[in-house]
């Protein structure tokens, strides 16, 4: 058993910031980050991918240049956690043994979930943009439509970046109008949820915005099976009494955000929740149960919207309770569940969705957050790649906290 002060599994966007921030604050922090991947994603960038405006090659860096200086990367997958001895198995047999565990890996996407999907993606109009080897496909899809049916579908799980689903239709809207195509086109938007966005003051907002390009709305509608070759969707739709009917449509395109859950070995470890995240704490991140884990970003449980806006916060909350921890001392940093959402509503065009726990909107900027906005597209296609490079994922927002708190 090979044994480290600190273990980080997962190097996204929530291990790597956390990783940088631990070693900017104690440069000689024993730190091993577990990764089994060569490539690190900007994922937030794939909608305007799907939607050709970004090149896929941009959003991603090889993870030798992303990882922290000073971590030592241990290239492998986590196979198996053991908390009550402090080990973790790897999939390649190794064990390795911490103080602190910092639980990172992000959720999986769960293809097998949608019979039929797994062999439909790809092919035959059936895109989407939450894969990186299947964002530019969208791109393609889009500039192949020539009028018909397009739809989109969300999930009834939690999902990262709620707001996803819909930007591509708009931004697909957006392209059909352009294009002189809207006439002979339908749009449909199928979320498999009762509400198109969680926060109650986003929906009219958005309702208009569908509105405005004759996008139809259908909630409560989940996506049970593809049949790529035929082009047919089949939903379930589940009515206010809970009764279910099966509804099948034919499509020229079809982009789907597949169900999500937590990785297996997480969901079948001792240290989930019984939705399968990590259970922890959402004001400290620390678990419920084992005080020397902790837990951030898509894998947790943290009851807020899953982005990499929210890892922002999170981090520096996470670093600081961890340092706190390994000296012993009671837990202070708090995360207040900042979450933010960029909608893209058009080519040119964002509202930005920032809110807390509770729901609660919160603007960092004094603009309207409920007015799509030219500069906020700025932000989010030039502005917030480098911004996530070379800031968060470098662990300087950590700085910032750390001088608030001290
Ligand atoms: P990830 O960044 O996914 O990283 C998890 C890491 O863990 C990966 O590197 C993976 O290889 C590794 N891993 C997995 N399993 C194991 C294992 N068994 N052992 C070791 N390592 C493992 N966020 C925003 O803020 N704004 C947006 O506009 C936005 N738009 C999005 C649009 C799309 C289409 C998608 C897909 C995401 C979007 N997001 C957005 C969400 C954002 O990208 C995620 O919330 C964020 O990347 C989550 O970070 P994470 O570190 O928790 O997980």
């Amino acid at each position: 058993t090979q044994e480290h002060q600190i273990v980080v599994v997962g190097a996204g966007a929530a291990g790597t910031s956390v990783a940088a921030s631990l070693l900017r604050q104690q440069p000689g922090l024993d730190v091993a980050i577990v990764e089994p991947s060569d490539i690190h994603y900007y994922q937030p960038a794939f909608t305007l991918v799907g939607g050709g405006a970004y090149s896929l090659a941009k959003t991603a860096r090889p993870q030798a240049q992303t990882l922290p200086t000073g971590a030592r990367w241990v290239r492998a997958a986590v196979a198996d956690l053991q908390p009550e001895k402090n080990t973790l198995t790897l999939s390649d047999g190794r064990t390795l043994g911490y103080q602190i565990l910092v639980l990172a890996p992000g959720l999986k996407l769960d293809w097998d979930a949608v019979d039929g999907l797994r062999e439909a993606i790809g092919r035959n109009g059936v895109c989407s943009n939450y894969d990186p080897s299947l964002a530019e496909y969208t791109w393609q899809c889009l500039q192949a439509f020539r009028g018909g049916k397009a739809l989109f579908t969300q999930p009834s799980t939690p999902i990262k970046c709620a707001g996803a689903p819909q930007k591509i239709a708009y931004l697909a809207a957006d392209y059909v109008r352009r294009k002189w195509l809207a006439d002979n086109s339908k749009l449909k938007f199928y979320s498999g949820g009762s509400a198109l966005f969680s926060v109650a003051d986003f929906v009219p907002p958005l309702t208009q915005v569908a509105k405005r390009y004759n996008v139809a709305l259908l909630m409560n509608h989940n996506l049970i099976a593809v049949n790529g070759a035929r082009r047919e969707a089949t939903f379930r739709f589940t009515n206010s009494a809970g009764e279910t009917t099966d509804v099948t449509e034919t499509f020229d395109m079809l982009h789907v955000t597949p169900p999500q859950c937590a990785p297996d070995f997480i969901r079948n470890s001792s240290l989930a929740n019984e939705g399968g995240w990590v259970d922890v704490d959402q004001h400290t991140l620390q678990h419920v149960r084992h005080d020397n884990v902790f837990s951030l970003g898509d894998a947790s449980s943290l009851p807020t919207s899953k982005t990499a806006a929210a890892i922002r916060k999170q981090s520096p909350v996470a670093a600081a309770n961890i340092l706190t921890r390994l000296a012993d001392k009671p837990l202070e940093a708090h995360y207040d569940g900042y979450t933010s959402c960029p909608v893209v509503t058009g080519y040119g065009k964002v509202m930005l969705a920032e809110f807390i726990y509770g729901g609660k909107v919160t603007p960092t900027l004094p603009l309207s957050p409920f007015k799509e906005s030219r500069f906020y597209w700025q932000v989010k296609k030039r502005g917030l790649p480098p911004f996530y490079f070379d800031y968060m994922l470098k662990g300087k927002e950590g700085d910032l906290a750390h001088k608030a708190i001290g």
